[in-house]
C-alpha cells in the first residue's frame, strides 16, 4: 500500500527533474549549444543559477518568476514544463505500474514534451531529440509489445512448449516489425503531406523535422495509433487554421466596412488569406499533443468511436 504511494511520488519527482533538464534542452538545442555544460545561468545577467534556486516548480514560485540577481522575468514555461513532465511520469506509473512499459511511457513523454515546447517557441523539432527517440522506440519494442498486425500475420508457432527465451524472441521481432511499420507509416504520411503542400502552395510548409517526429512516434505507438495521431492532429491543425483565418477576417472586416461598404467582405477575405500566407501553423505541436493523447487514451478513444458507429442510439 505505502510502497505504491512512494513509487508514485518517486515517478512524479523524477518527472519534475527530467522536466527541469528539458528546459535546458528547449533553450539550448535550437541554439546549437551543449546541454551538459556550462551550468544554467540567467539569460540576462549571466549569473549562474544556484542549486537552491534550481528546484523544479518551487523555485519559480518562490522567486515569483524573476531572477534572484537582476529581477528579469523568467518565463512560466520553466515551471509548466516541469509540472507537465511530473504529471505525465505519474500517469505513466498509474497506467502501467512499476514496469518496462512505464519506463517506455516516461521516455516518450520526456521526448514529446520537449518537442512540443521547442516547436512552439522556435518552430524546430531538433534531430537530437527525434533521432535518438526513433532508436529508443525501436529498442523498447523488443521488450514491450507494440500493437499492430504482425501477431496476426505471423502467428506464434512452436513445435514443443517454448522456453521463456523462445517466446520472448518470437514476440520481440513481431513487436519490432510493428514498430518499424508504425515508423514507416508516420514518416511516409508526413512526407506525402509535405509534398502535396509544396505543390499546392508553392512553398515548403512541412519540414523534415515533422517527418522524423512521426517516425519516432510511429516506432513507439505502432501503425494503428499512428493513424489515430495523423487523423486527429490534422483535424486539430485544420480547425486552428480556420479559426485563425476567421479571426483575421473579422478584424479586417471591421476596418474595411466604413471605407469600402459592400466591397468590404470580399476584400477582407482576400486580405485575411494574404495575411496568413506567411504564418506557419505549428503542426508539430498538434502532432506531439495528439501522440501523448494516443499513447494514454488512444485505444479507449478508438473503442468508444467504434461503439458510436456500430451501435445506433
Ligand atoms: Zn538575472
Amino acid at each position: 500500500m505505502y510502497s505504491d504511494w512512494i513509487l508514485a511520488a518517486g515517478f512524479f519527482c523524477f518527472g519534475l527533474i527530467f522536466g527541469s533538464f528539458l528546459n535546458v534542452c528547449i533553450y539550448r538545442l535550437p541554439r546549437g549549444l551543449s546541454v551538459v555544460s556550462p551550468r544554467s545561468a540567467c539569460p540576462e545577467c549571466h549569473t549562474p543559477i544556484a542549486a537552491y534556486d534550481n528546484v523544479p516548480v518551487l523555485s519559480w514560485l518562490i522567486l515569483r518568476g524573476r531572477c534572484r540577481r537582476c529581477g528579469t522575468r523568467i518565463t512560466p514555461r520553466y515551471a509548466v514544463v516541469e509540472l507537465v513532465c511530473g504529471l505525465l511520469f505519474l500517469l505513466s506509473y498509474l497506467q502501467a505500474g512499476f514496469s518496462l512499459e512505464a519506463a517506455k511511457a516516461c521516455v516518450l513523454c520526456f521526448l514529446l514534451v520537449g518537442l512540443t515546447f521547442t516547436d512552439a517557441e522556435h518552430h524546430l523539432l531538433p534531430d537530437r531529440l527525434t533521432l535518438p527517440g526513433l532508436a529508443f522506440g525501436m529498442l523498447f519494442s523488443l521488450v514491450t509489445l507494440v500493437p499492430g498486425p504482425s501477431y496476426k500475420l505471423f502467428p506464434l508457432h512452436f513445435p514443443t512448449p517454448p522456453t521463456n527465451l523462445q517466446l520472448n524472441l518470437q514476440l520481440g521481432w513481431r513487436s519490432l516489425l510493428n514498430s518499424l511499420l508504425g515508423a514507416a507509416i508516420g514518416a511516409g504520411a508526413l512526407y506525402a503531406i509535405g509534398w502535396i503542400y509544396l505543390k499546392l502552395r508553392k512553398a515548403p510548409g512541412m519540414g523534415l523535422g515533422d517527418v522524423k517526429l512521426m517516425a519516432m512516434v510511429g516506432a513507439f505507438l505502432g501503425p494503428l495509433l499512428t493513424l489515430f495521431v495523423l487523423c486527429t492532429a490534422s483535424l486539430l491543425g485544420g480547425t486552428y487554421g480556420v479559426f485563425l483565418l476567421l479571426t483575421v477576417f473579422r478584424q479586417r472586416l471591421g476596418r474595411y466596412r466604413a471605407r469600402l461598404g459592400p466591397q468590404a467582405p470580399r476584400r477582407a477575405w482576400q486580405a485575411a488569406h494574404v495575411a496568413l500566407q506567411g504564418v506557419e501553423i505549428p503542426f508539430g505541436v498538434f502532432l506531439c499533443v495528439m501522440s501523448l493523447v494516443a499513447w494514454f487514451y488512444g485505444v479507449a478513444a478508438i473503442r468508444g468511436y467504434l461503439r458510436l458507429l456500430l451501435i445506433p442510439g
